[in-house]
């Protein structure tokens, strides 16, 4: 939230009008809990009162013990697709991520093509 405010006043933005955020599989945020702890904080502020949130979460990469790869994809039926081991483990999706802001800019310069 404080992130969001940071990117609103560089952007000299009025208002904040949406935002994505990532919370990572294993960060240990409860969505729901995230959310609606972002709506309580989001409507304290004019700035953000009423914005829309939108929260991704997005499954972690799995690191293969045997080769040593980063696997994207979760989807591999718990191996690796490169070398067969079943040793893989998840690593990363441990944070909170601000991926996109949608702000409301008072600057009028539209773009007036001829
Ligand atoms: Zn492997």
């Amino acid at each position: 939230m404080n992130e969001l405010k940071a990117v609103a006043a560089a952007h000299g933005a009025i208002r904040v009008m949406g935002a994505t955020v990532s919370v990572g599989a294993r960060s240990g945020v409860v969505v729901e809990s995230f959310r609606f702890g972002c709506q309580v904080l989001s409507d304290e502020e004019p700035l953000t009162r009423g914005m829309a949130l939108e929260i991704q979460t997005p499954a972690p990469d799995l690191l293969c013990c045997g080769c040593g790869a980063k696997v994207a994809d979760a989807a591999t039926g718990g191996g690796c697709p490169l070398c067969g081991s079943s040793e893989v483990w998840p690593t990363g999706g441990d944070g909170i991520d601000l991926i996109r802001v949608e702000l409301e800019i008072p600057d009028k310069n539209t773009v007036s093509g001829g």
